[in-house]
């Protein structure tokens, strides 16, 4: 099949598609793969490494999207590439489709095949491709947390892991998913003191069994939100009601008991945010201060790290990229229940009913 990476072009996205060593796989595999010059550039990835790769390395967009079959991005795809998308293409990548009805219009007209990593599933159930942006989203938020609690972002000038003779730094975290195990993990790492809340008590038992009396495990109650915000030098906000806005734990009033100069990482800003004081950030001006409380709420924090990002994205995406190349796009989706999951847009037809409900269409 022919393979086409065209240059992320959304502001300040630096991922690529396909890594070096994800051409060779598909080179390896018979595949011819064409990459837009300029696509790694930024995260180190050179038009030569792809070249070594095995791919032919294409002056533009548009050169690419005529030679190329199965495109393969990292962002919904911008105006100016849904121009160029056609009916012999099939496009994989994330969508995000049930916000946004104006693309989904676009995509449907271009009588392309779209297929979204966000509603790709496992056997489980879960959803492996938003998997290593919520690992890497969590292990980030301690990272910038331990950051912002520095004097000069406005935090309260606390080290997380203390000093000889100093306490280490309460780290509170919301929800101990994806995100917040990770985040567990990092701060432990730290050497910090850490409490987890969550409602699902298997969640809790399963981190209690993996780190014994290391942390602490609390049921998610409204007194045990206000007793633990209180004592907090960092809370990492981690919820998710799938499919729903991030529910509102820290309540504006909650910001008067907490320490001043203690920092809020609400990394649930892409659902809304899990703080009633949150709003989004950008990476470059990623925090805001209200109440004298520091708030971190950047919406895409893996973009930070595109190197690392990419990297992760290409180990969970490849796999279905190779079935799709091999196999061709309607055996592999047949053969698969759960990349049929991603199928968003087959040949011009909304075929996701999440998608048809979220924007009041019939299905
Ligand atoms: P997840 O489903 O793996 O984990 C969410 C956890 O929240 C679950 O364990 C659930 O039981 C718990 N929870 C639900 N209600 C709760 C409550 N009232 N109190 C305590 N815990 C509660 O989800 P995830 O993959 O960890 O994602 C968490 C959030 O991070 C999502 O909103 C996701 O979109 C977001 N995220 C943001 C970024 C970013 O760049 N900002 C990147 C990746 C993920």
């Amino acid at each position: 099949m022919r393979v086409g990476v065209p240059k992320e072009i959304k502001n300040h996205e630096y991922r690529a598609g396909l890594t070096p060593d994800s051409v060779r796989e598909l080179v390896h595999r018979g595949h011819d793969v064409f990459v837009e010059t300029g696509t790694g550039e930024a995260i180190g990835f050179t038009d030569d490494l792809y070249l070594n790769s095995g791919a032919e390395v294409v002056s533009s967009a548009a050169e690419l999207f005529d030679v190329a079959e199965l495109i393969i991005k990292v962002k919904e795809p911008q105006a100016s590439e849904v121009e160029l998308l056609t009916s012999k293409h099939t496009l994989f990548t994330y969508l995000h489709l049930a916000p946004d009805h104006d693309l989904t219009d676009s995509l449907i007209a271009s009588g392309a095949t779209c297929i979204a990593y966000e509603t790709v599933t496992d056997e489980q159930g879960r959803l492996p491709l938003l998997a290593p942006m919520s690992e890497i989203a969590g292990r980030m938020a301690v990272q910038a947390g331990a950051h912002s609690l520095e004097m000069a972002a406005g935090g309260r000038g606390v080290l997380l892991s203390g000093a000889a003779g100093v306490p280490a730094a309460e780290v509170i975290i919301l929800g101990g998913g994806v995100v917040g195990s990770n985040a567990l993990a990092v701060a432990v790492g730290m050497g910090a003191r850490v409490t987890v809340l969550d409602t699902s008590m298997n969640r809790l038992r399963e981190l209690d069994s993996h780190y014994g009396n290391r942390i602490n495990t609390v049921y998610s109650t409204r007194t045990a939100l206000d007793e633990h915000l209180a004592r907090a030098d960092l809370v990492v906000g981690a919820v998710l009601l799938p499919g729903a806005s991030a529910p509102k734990l820290i309540k504006h009033s909650h910001l008067h008991s907490m320490k001043r100069g203690s920092v809020i990482v609400d990394v649930a800003i892409d659902q809304g945010g899990c703080a009633e004081t949150s709003h989004p950030t950008t990476h470059e001006s990623p925090v805001f201060t209200e109440e004298n409380i520091v708030h971190y709420c950047v919406a895409n924090m893996p973009g930070a790290v595109a190197r690392t990002s990419t990297l992760a994205l290409n180990n969970a995406t490849l796999p279905f990229i190779l079935a799709l190349a091999n196999h061709g796009v309607k055996e592999a989706l047949v053969a698969d229940t759960n990349l049929l999951n991603g199928l968003n847009v087959y040949r011009g037809e909304l075929v996701s009913p999440e998608v048809a409900a979220s924007q009041n269409r019939s299905f």
